[in-house]
C-alpha cells in the first residue's frame, strides 16, 4: 500500500496560510516542519534541531503567522538571528507566509540608519526580526517595546552563541513577558544552548530530524586527494570538468578566501569573496550578484555563508576540509536545498584522511573518492562541449551570411582549414600578434606625464593578468584606504599599468601597494619615469 503523502492541509492551518504556502511552491511539509508546527501551534516551547536547508524558517514562521493578531498594532513575535542577511531572509519568508493574513515582519539590524528603524518600529509591525545587538539597542532606547510579545524565536542559536551574543540574548529574554512561547532552533546542541534552554524555556519539547535524515540524500558527496601545493590547480581542473551552475567554495580563513580568489583570477576564473572583513555594502553587493546569477563562484568562510539561503547552488566545494565535522554538514547544506540535486566536493591532502573519517562517522555515509581529472580529460571534455555547440548551430540552420563567407573562402582554401580557423577565432579571439605591442601602445597613447597635482605610478601588471581599471581602483582604495573616486587616469597595457593618484596620497599609496600581492603576483609599484621626449 502506498503511504499517503503528508500535506500542509493535514496540519490545522488557516486558509490564508495554506494559500500563501501553495503560492510559495511548498507542496508538503519538510520533516522538521511536520514535527514542529503542530507542537508550536499548541503553544509549547520548542527546541528544534535540524541541519541547514531543512526548512526551519517556515517551521517557526507558520505558527507565528497563525498565532499573532494582525489587527493589533504591537510587536507580538520577536525573532533573533545571528546575522543581518539571515534577518532579512527570515523577514522575507514570513512576509510571504503572512501575505493573506496581513502579518507584517520588520527586519532590524546593525548597519542600517537607526532613525529609519525607529520610524519603522512606530508603524506597528507584529513581527520583528533582528540581530541581538541592534534589538537590544532599540530596547534600551525605548523604541522597541516587548510587553506584548508572546512568541520568541532564537534562530541558529549555536551560531549566536559562537559569535558571543549570549549576554544580548539574555538581555532581550529578560524583557519579554514570562507568559511567552520560546522556540529555539539550532543545528547543534552544545552545553551553552542547553543551559539557555533550561533558564529561559518552559518544559520545551524537542523536535529533531533524526540522524538518518541528517544528510540530504540528494547530495552526491565525493572527495579528491591533492597535495597542498597543487590544490589550486586541482580546483581549477574540477571547475573545468564539472558542470557548475553556481558554486560556493569554502576556505578555512579570511586570508585563505582572499588568496584563493586572487589565485583563481590569475588563472582566468572569476570568483567573489565573502567573509567577515568585507563592509556590509560589499557583502550585499556580492550576495546580490550571486543571487542574481551574475557570478558563478563564491569563495567564503564558514561564518560568512552560514545560514544563508541561496537557491540553485549546484556545487559546494570544500577547498579546505572543515576543521569541525559539524561544519561539513552546514556547508553541504548550501546545496541540494529541499528537493534539489547538488554535489559536494571536498579536497583533502594526504594528512587529512583522519578528518575525513570523522566527517564520515558523523554523517554515517562514505564519501566517494574520485581521481583528479587529467589535462587530457579536460581538453577532451572541452572539445566535446565545443562540438556539441557547433552541432546545435548547424542543426539550428540559421547560418545565413556566414555560409556565404565560407563559400568564398572555400574557392581558395581547404575546408578543414577554414573551419578550424573559424573555431580558433571563436575560441581565442583575434590573435595576439595583431595587437599593438607594449612599446607601440605607449607611443600611441603617449606618456605625457601626470596631470597637475597628480603623481603617476608604474605597476608591472597588466592586461595579460586580466587587470581591469576597476580592479586597480579597488585595490588602491582597499589597500591604502583612499577613496576610489580621487584616483586619476589609469592606462592598462599588456604587461604594465600606469595609474595616477593625488600628490598628497602618493607616499601612502606607494607604501601600501608596493610588493603587495595582486592576482597571485607580487607587484612592484614605483613612480613612473618621465620619458625624455623632447
Ligand atoms: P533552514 O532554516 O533549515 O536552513 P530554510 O528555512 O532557509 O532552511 O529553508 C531552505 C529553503 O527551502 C528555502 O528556500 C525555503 O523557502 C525552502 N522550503 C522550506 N520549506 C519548504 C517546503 N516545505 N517545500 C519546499 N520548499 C521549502
Ligand atoms: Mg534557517
Amino acid at each position: 500500500m502506498v503511504e499517503r503523502l503528508q500535506t500542509f492541509g493535514d496540519i490545522q492551518l488557516s486558509k490564508q496560510v495554506l494559500q500563501a504556502l501553495s503560492e510559495m511552491g511548498f507542496e508538503e511539509p519538510s520533516p522538521i516542519q511536520n514535527a514542529a508546527i503542530p507542537v508550536a501551534l499548541d503553544g509549547n516551547d520548542i527546541i528544534g534541531q535540524a541541519q541547514t536547508g531543512t526548512g526551519k524558517t517556515a517551521a517557526f514562521g507558520i505558527p507565528i503567522t497563525e498565532r499573532v493578531n494582525s489587527k493589533f498594532q504591537a510587536v507580538q513575535a520577536l525573532i533573533v538571528t545571528p546575522t543581518r542577511e539571515l534577518a532579512i531572509q527570515v523577514a522575507e519568508e514570513i512576509a510571504k507566509i503572512g501575505r493573506y493574513k496581513h502579518v507584517k515582519p520588520l527586519p532590524i539590524y546593525g548597519g542600517q540608519p537607526i532613525d529609519r528603524q525607529i520610524r519603522a518600529l512606530r508603524m506597528g509591525y507584529q513581527v520583528v526580526v533582528g540581530t541581538p545587538g541592534r534589538l537590544l539597542d532599540h530596547l534600551n532606547r525605548g523604541t522597541l517595546r516587548l510587553q506584548h510579545v508572546k512568541m520568541v524565536v532564537l534562530d541558529e542559536a549555536d551560531e549566536m552563541l559562537d559569535m558571543g551574543f549570549i549576554d544580548d540574548i539574555e538581555g532581550l529574554l529578560k524583557e519579554v513577558p514570562s507568559e511567552r512561547q520560546v522556540m529555539l532552533f539550532s543545528a547543534t546542541m552544545p552545553p551553552g544552548i542547553r543551559k539557555l534552554a533550561q533558564t529561559y524555556m518552559n518544559s520545551p519539547r524537542s523536535v529533531s530530524v533524526s540522524r538518518d535524515d541528517l544528510t540530504v540524500p540528494m547530495i552526491d558527496q565525493i572527495f579528491y586527494e591533492a597535495r597542498e601545493s597543487i590544490k589550486v590547480d586541482a580546483l581549477c581542473r574540477i571547475i573545468d570538468m564539472e558542470d557548475i551552475g553556481q558554486g560556493i567554495i569554502f576556505c578555512r580563513t579570511k586570508r585563505g578566501v582572499d588568496e584563493l580568489v586572487v589565485a583563481l583570477e590569475a588563472r582566468g576564473y572569476f570568483a567573489d569573496a565573502l567573509h567577515g572583513d568585507l563592509s556590509q555594502l560589499q557583502r550585499d553587493r556580492v550576495m546580490k550578484r550571486f543571487r542574481d546569477g551574475k557570478s558563478e563562484l563564491l569563495v567564503a568562510t564558514d561564518v560568512a555563508a552560514r545560514g544563508l539561503d541561496i537557491n540553485n547552488v549546484t556545487h559546494v566545494i570544500n577547498f579546505d576540509i572543515p576543521q569541525d565535522p559539524v561544519s561539513y554538514v552546514h556547508r553541504i547544506g548550501r546545496t541540494g536545498r529541499v528537493g534539489r540535486k547538488g554535489q559536494a566536493i571536498t579536497l583533502i591532502s594526504p594528512k587529512e584522511y583522519r578528518q575525513l573519517r570523522l566527517i564520515e562517522n558523523l554523517i554515517r555515509t562514505r564519501i566517494r573518492r574520485k581521481e583528479l581529472p587529467s589535462l587530457a580529460d579536460i581538453s577532451e571534455r572541452q572539445a566535446e562541449n565545443l562540438k556539441n555547440q557547433l552541432v546545435k548551430l548547424i542543426q539550428g540552420d540559421r547560418l545565413g551570411n556566414y555560409r556565404a563567407i565560407v563559400g568564398e573562402l572555400l574557392e581558395e582554401y581547404d575546408s578543414t582549414d577554414v573551419a578550424a580557423a573559424a573555431l580558433k577565432f571563436a575560441v581565442e579571439g583575434a590573435s595576439a600578434e595583431e595587437r599593438m605591442d607594449d612599446l607601440e601602445q605607449e607611443l600611441h597613447f603617449g606618456n605625457t606625464g601626470a596631470a597637475t597635482g597628480m603623481v603617476r605610478f608604474f605597476m608591472n601588471i597588466g592586461r595579460v593578468q586580466q587587470i581591469r581599471p576597476q580592479d586597480i581602483i579597488r585595490w588602491i582604495a582597499d589597500e591604502s584606504g583612499i577613496s576610489g573616486n580621487i584616483i586619476g587616469m589609469i592606462n592598462i597595457y599588456d604587461k604594465f599599468t600606469f595609474v595616477e593618484v593625488p600628490e598628497e596620497y602618493a607616499s601612502r599609496v606607494l607604501s601600501c601597494m608596493h610588493q603587495n600581492m595582486i592576482k597571485g603576483r607580487r607587484v612592484s609599484v614605483e613612480p613612473a619615469k618621465a620619458r625624455d621626449n623632447n
